[in-house]
């Protein structure tokens, strides 16, 4: 007989915005998700990726067993032997090639099972290998680095809730879930900002989202994100529409900033990055003529030439206006699963920004502050020589969609002596790895919101606004016969068997019994404001507020400033105000090429998630190449038509959208699409990875080794249009 229908509260953890859910239950099995009204932060939002897990948890192409690579294909193992062949060979190659010789990359889906990296990481440390990678270095690894180079506010930014202002770098957090407005119901919250009066600024080549609400857009060329910034600190330091008092007390480096940002006049700005002079002129003083606000940057311009420069910029314009939190202001979020942050009103000792750690092989890369570039894995892979990576471990990622540069991905997938996934499906790596070991899913294991308070710590203006926290309980089973494992017990099984001793967030683990996740999370939040404990009391989620954690005064004799004339960032400036510019604006460089591929967010999927869940590919299976109409009609094209889209590095298939949302000279594609080169044809059902367009030897940041992913110069052609649309 069927069991009555039971009701959870849960987190969503499709993608990082972790938004509070209520699951229904029907014998066992999730088969319902609404947002919870009752959790104080997210109010019953939802969007239509959450709303699918259980199609995501109950997906027919979900693996529900580990896979082994044989001659046959791939073919199921358990868990325990897959575990013990994969421990073996990994003592080979540490003995024969050292521990550098193993490297583990943690993507998007490590980020919500935060007992799964710190473990991975607790193993590395035992192995003796520094070879970990993260998403984050190919994706914005520039905004560490720029605060690193710039200096911290240590009580932090102001908040979007209390702004008159904000301005958008290449952002659409009402898509994206991220990059400036909090990504907890983001829609809304610009909604009522805007009724209130907030004047958004939004600087985007893209008529987005969050542009078509703006009261200024510019509508850029891309890449051209440091000559605007470049432009609008000119301006404000042109018209002293600074900050003065704050910048005498707690900056320096202004004298250089001033002279690195004159070349950078309106009427330069205007012709190079091709905005109306008068919007710039208006962006600026909008901007510097408010009371409170921030300008905060997303991907795109992070994946564009020059990312790091970009939120350098974007902090020096925040610090031009005073923009931070000063003494005796209440602290937005003094954390709740991590120990308190009572803000002081002054700049920390900047970290060193790169330089340090463990030095690559290739390119003069070292260990920075956006950490070891993922961009260079591919050819650590590939080079053979002493320190050559032999076995990798992906944790929640698809390095053949994501890596730039894909053939050269593609070769070192080939070359890997051990190649693990940590995926749930047949994904693109997966299909290339030794073993593929699927872990369970976010409602079959317990869960927190501690990573969005550690991210914090990742940019200026990101994670959690508000001092909220949530714990969930596993809600479900995963699915019956299934032999899946979180990803910690996978490093923890290897560990045990290679006779390893792993210490966890600072304690040393018993190795001959396994921890549970809640011991795991317990270790995790040792000394956080707010015990665990007391989180688990509240089921949806609450808001620790405090009205009496202020920001602390400047400590007496601090001397310690924030820098807005780092000299390796004004001799970048300098570089691009030294760039010769045609009369159309725009790199000379580049003009061989007709349009510039800038990378996009789709609502329905995440990265590369969510692309085999039906209802989340109504619209396409595929990413459009979407283009303006403009465009379209020039080169003879319509939607649907199948293009070539030629890098000076690669060429892919794209199939053409037509788009008046996009400025001409513009393809806007979202990056992390297709497979393997052998599934090209199948661009309708796969899409096209734009990765592949880029080279990482070339145009990259010497010091965070990320190369252009985006703001790519291309030419379109017509393609064979033979391709069938399957
Ligand atoms: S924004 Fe959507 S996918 Fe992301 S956590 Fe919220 S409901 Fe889930």
């Amino acid at each position: 007989m069927a069991n009555e229908p039971e009701e959870h509260l849960a987190i969503c953890r499709f993608c990082h915005a972790f938004c509070g859910i209520r699951v229904t239950v029907e014998n066992g099995r999730a088969v319902k998700i609404i947002g919870d009204r009752d959790n104080p932060l997210y109010h019953g939002y939802t969007c239509v990726k959450g709303r699918q897990l259980p199609a995501q948890h109950y997906n027919p192409e979900r693996l529900l067993q580990p896979h082994k690579r044989s001659a046959e294909g791939h073919v199921p193992i358990a868990s325990a032997r897959a575990l013990d062949e994969i421990a073996r060979r990994l003592t080979e190659l540490v003995d024969a090639h050292g521990p550098r010789s193993v490297a583990t990359y943690a993507a998007t889906y490590a980020f919500p099972y935060p007992a799964g990296g710190a473990m991975a990481n607790a193993f590395m440390d035992a192995l003796g290998s520094p070879m970990r990678f993260v998403s984050g270095s190919i994706d914005q690894p520039g905004k560490p680095v720029a605060v690193a180079l710039h200096g911290r506010w240590h009580a932090g930014p102001q908040a979007f809730a209390d702004s008159d202002t904000w301005m958008l770098v290449g952002a659409n957090p009402v898509v994206s879930k991220w990059g400036g407005i909090p990504q907890y119901n983001p829609g809304k919250r610009l909604h009522d900002a805007l009724k209130q009066g907030m004047k958004l600024i939004v600087i985007d080549p893209r008529r987005t989202e969050c542009a078509e609400k703006a009261l200024i857009h510019l509508q850029c060329k891309p890449g051209e994100d440091p000559t605007i910034l470049a432009g609008i600190a000119n301006i404000i330091i042109g018209e002293k529409l600074y900050d003065e008092a704050f910048m005498q007390a707690e900056v320096e480096g202004f004298e250089a900033l001033q002279a690195a940002v004159a070349p950078f006049t309106p009427a330069y700005v205007a012709r190079r990055a091709d905005v109306p002079r008068d919007q710039l002129l208006a962006a600026a003083r909008t901007f510097a003529g408010a009371r409170r606000g921030m300008t905060t940057a997303g991907t795109g311009p992070n994946m564009a030439p020059r990312g790091t420069l970009t939120e350098y910029l974007v902090l020096v314009i925040n610090t031009l206006c005073g923009r931070w939190l000063r003494a005796g202001e209440p602290m937005p979020n003094p954390f709740v699963l991590l120990p308190e942050r009572r803000g002081r009103a002054q700049a920390e000792p900047k970290p060193p920004a790169w330089g340090y750690g463990e030095q690559l092989r290739v390119r003069d890369l070292t260990d920075n502050a956006g950490g070891l570039s993922a961009a260079a894995l591919a050819d650590e892979i590939l080079l053979p020589g002493e320190g050559q990576v032999k076995a990798l471990f992906s944790i929640g990622g698809n390095p053949m969609t994501a890596w730039p540069d894909q053939l050269k991905t593609h070769q070192a997938m080939q070359a890997l002596k051990l190649n693990v996934s940590l995926d749930i499906k047949m994904s693109a790596t997966a299909k290339m790895a030794d073993y593929v070991v699927p872990p369970k899913l976010g409602l079959e294991a317990p869960a927190i919101s501690q990573p969005n308070e550690g991210i914090w710590f990742y940019g200026a203006s990101t994670g959690f606004p508000e001092p909220y926290a949530m714990y969930q309980p596993k809600i479900v089973d995963p699915p019956g016969g299934s032999d899946l494992l979180e990803e910690w017990e996978v490093f923890y099984g290897l560990a045990q068997r290679m006779g390893l001793e792993l210490t966890f967030a600072g304690e040393r683990l018993d190795m001959h019994s396994a921890p549970s996740t809640d011991a795991l999370f317990e270790l995790l939040c040792r000394g956080s404001r707010i015990p665990l404990d007391e989180v688990k009391q509240h089921p949806h989620g609450h808001i620790w507020n405090d009205p009496s954690i202020t920001v602390l005064p400047k400590s007496p004799d601090w001397t310690e400033k924030l820098d807005v004339g780092n000299p390796f960032m004004m001799s970048d400036l300098a570089e691009v105000s030294s760039e010769p510019v045609t009369d159309h604006g725009g790199y000379a460089a580049d003009m061989t090429f007709t349009h510039r591929l800038v990378s996009r967010r789709l609502n329905d999927v995440y990265n590369s998630s969510g692309r085999d869940i039906p209802k989340l590919v109504r619209n396409h299976r595929y990413n459009p190449a979407f283009m303006n109409p403009n465009d379209l009609e020039a080169l003879d094209l319509h939607a649907g038509d199948v293009v070539e889209i030629s890098s000076d590095h690669a060429t892919i298939l794209g199939v053409v959208e037509e788009a008046d949302d996009v400025r001409p000279g513009v393809v806007s594609m979202a990056h992390s699409f297709g497979d393997a080169p052998e599934f090209d044809r199948k661009v309708f059902t796969i899409g096209s990875n734009t990765g592949r367009l880029t080279s990482v030897e070339r145009d990259y940041d010497p010091r965070t080794g990320m190369p252009r992913m985006s703001a790519i110069p291309v030419n379109i052609r017509r393609g064979d249009q033979r391709i069938a649309r399957e």
